[in-house]
């Protein structure tokens, strides 16, 4: 689904649709010095120094990660760049963020005991992906039960497992409030297999990045092994052997930081120094997490250093607002990041944000320039569309003929054409907190999917490709270039067009008007905490039967994050009802109703006098 902005065609700078060859939006010079200093392999040096880090939110991987990208924004010669430390210890809340405590590990060690002997199934200190997030310190040896899958009763039906370990097929946050906490279990073993793609389940020994939940009472530790090793040991069990495992595990959470990097690039124009366009990625996830997230990182960076570069020397006009770059915990640092700086998120007009942009052929993805909510309309990603289209255009011309003007190849690259697609807005990473009504600040989202090793320990520097990194960089570097000096940002129109020519007249509810209250700011389900599910418990609400619909295009979680969005005091029931159905499918007017009188018992909207 495709928002379409005739009003813009009109507009000066998009009136000439480019000739096959020529560059969009920006002079040939401008776009000619992009590609020409662009380097794929800069990013994927840096790349390949971040992938070293196990980045969990708030460790000292992380902080290292941390230090290396501010190490080289100063060397780079960026302005202002420093790292922003927010209190991060469990309780503080900023906005719908409740702060997760850092978590950090020491060791961890799964050895079964045979004959005597330990033989090794997992090593931290080897692969850090084999310790689940939160886990805690234990030293136990038992016996491993295999539970099934491991969320709900029937699955321990006859089993005896206090004090033992339990071998899951879930995530092991679904999983340590029963088995550990109902039923006694000591530890868990899971084998996780979530994000599913068509190459899912292939390859037997790929080890999934593992998780606790951060606010369960249950603490307990998770090791994650491949289905692999969890077949052989299901296969062991069936036949009556008895597995005795020790695990020995030093690590927990302790009160810390979110840290964010953050540097610019200064504008020129001093009648928009309260204006600022933005570069966004994630700094944090597992070792190796090369793909996700290390290339947005790495890409960011190299646009940092190609623009701050051609600036300095010149070769480039300075623009007229300052282009901002910021490395956050994934959308926890996000949200912590606007509610904690206020007058960053008002300064702020638009955001390239960019999460897993280097997959190479090995990793099956397909490029993605997506676009943002229907809530929030903007003319960006026009602009960013026009960009891609046109590398589209250049590479697929130079795979097919060996020629192009501006091939956009890394010398040590794949030659293979981009063929980015313009896509509707997707949920999942930094850009829904950006584009949540909150803050309503437009993002160009950047995105590989599918990526067969996402969250794997293969998601590896092997997989990256350095001439998809400098078309990714260069996308999104002319596309900032472009709108730091554009004087439409941020003016952009909101929404209201759309649903208030929808057809349906409101009747009877369908014309309760509701509000969204100013605080607290942020989407109401973010990493780790879900402030709708707390605080409707709290509240006594009954979950509404909207978090669990199935749309033509969409799922619950993102009908809800829109029916807050559309809730802006104007619209009435029925027409965000109607917005909403626009964008996923139709939803019948009472589950839109249950879900915004659920939001205003919790103290987000309030019902209009
Ligand atoms: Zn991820």
């Amino acid at each position: 689904m495709r928002l379409a902005f005739p009003v813009l065609l009109s507009l000066a700078g998009f009136a000439a649709v480019a000739s096959a060859q020529a560059p969009p939006l920006l002079p040939e010079k401008d776009v000619a010095a992009l590609a020409n200093e662009l380097s794929g392999e800069t990013a994927k040096q840096n790349l390949e120094a971040l992938v070293q880090f196990h980045r969990q939110r708030g460790s000292q991987g992380f902080h290292s990660a941390a230090e290396l990208v501010l190490e080289r924004a100063r060397a780079y010669g960026l302005a202002d760049a420093q790292i922003l430390r927010f209190p991060a210890d469990g309780k503080i809340f900023y906005g719908t963020q409740r702060s997760r405590p850092a978590w950090d590990a020491e060791y961890a060690e799964l050895a079964e005991l045979r004959d005597g002997a330990e033989v090794g199934i997992a090593s931290y200190a080897a692969e850090p992906i084999v310790l689940a997030e939160d886990s805690e310190s234990a030293d136990v040896t038992t016996d491993l039960v295999d539970v099934g899958e491991g969320t709900k009763d029937s699955d321990y039906a006859g089993k005896q497992v206090k004090g033992k370990i339990v071998l899951v097929s879930a995530q092991a946050s679904r999983v340590q409030d029963l088995a550990v906490g109902k039923f006694g279990a000591a530890g868990i073993v899971s084998y996780a297999q979530n994000q599913k793609t068509a190459w899912s389940g292939e390859n037997e020994d790929l080890i999934r990045w593992g998780h606790l939940d951060t606010f369960s009472d249950n603490k307990t530790f998770a090791f994650m092994v491949s289905l692999k090793t969890a077949r052989a040991m299901q296969k062991r069990l069936a036949a009556g052997d008895a597995i005795r495992l020790h695990a020995r595990v030093k690590a927990g959470q302790h009160p810390g930081f979110y840290e964010v990097v953050t540097a610019t690039i200064p504008g020129s124009d001093p009648r928009l120094k309260d204006e600022e366009f933005a570069f966004s990625c994630h700094l944090d996830h597992q070792k190796p997490g090369a793909n996700d997230n290390a290339s947005g990182c790495a890409t960011i960076l190299e646009v940092a250093r190609t623009l701050q570069k051609l600036i300095g020397d010149g070769t480039l006009a300075r623009p007229a607002r300052a282009i901002r770059f910021i490395f956050p915990p994934e959308v926890e640092g996000t949200v912590t990041l606007l509610n904690a700086r206020p007058e960053l998120a008002s300064r702020i007009k638009a955001v390239v944000q960019m999460d897993m942009v280097g997959g190479g052929p090995e990793t099956k993805a397909v490029f993605h320039v997506t676009r943002g909510p229907l809530s929030l309309p903007s003319f960006v990603h026009e602009v960013a569309w026009e960009f891609a289209n046109w590398v589209n255009g250049q590479t697929y011309r130079y795979a097919a003929t060996g020629e192009a003007e501006y091939p956009l190849v890394a010398p040590s690259g794949g030659k293979e054409p981009l063929r980015a697609e313009d896509a509707a807005y997707s949920m999942g990473s930094d850009q829904d907190v950006y584009q949540d009504s909150s803050f309503a600040i437009p993002a160009i989202y950047l995105n590989d999917w599918p990526d067969r090793y996402i969250h794997t320990n293969l998601d590896s520097a092997a997989n990256i490709d350095p001439t998809k990194l400098k078309r990714a960089a260069f996308i999104g570097a002319a596309s900032a270039y472009f709108l730091a000096n554009d004087s439409r940002l941020g003016n952009a129109t909101s929404g209201a067009a759309i649903a208030s020519d929808s057809g349906t007249k409101a009747e009877g509810e369908g014309k309760l008007v509701f509000a969204r209250l100013k605080e607290p700011r942020g989407p109401l389900a973010v990493f780790g905490y879900d402030y709708f599910a707390d605080h409707a418990r709290r509240a006594g609400v009954p979950t509404p039967k909207l978090l669990g619909y199935a749309g033509l295009r969409g799922t619950g979680d993102e009908y809800a994050y829109e029916a807050l969005n559309f809730t802006d005091g104007k619209r009435n029931a029925q027409q965000i009802r109607d917005a909403v159905s626009a964008e996923y499918g139709p939803v019948p007017l009472e589950l839109v109703l249950e879900y915004l009188r659920a939001l205003e018992k919790i103290g987000i909207t309030k019902l209009n006098p």
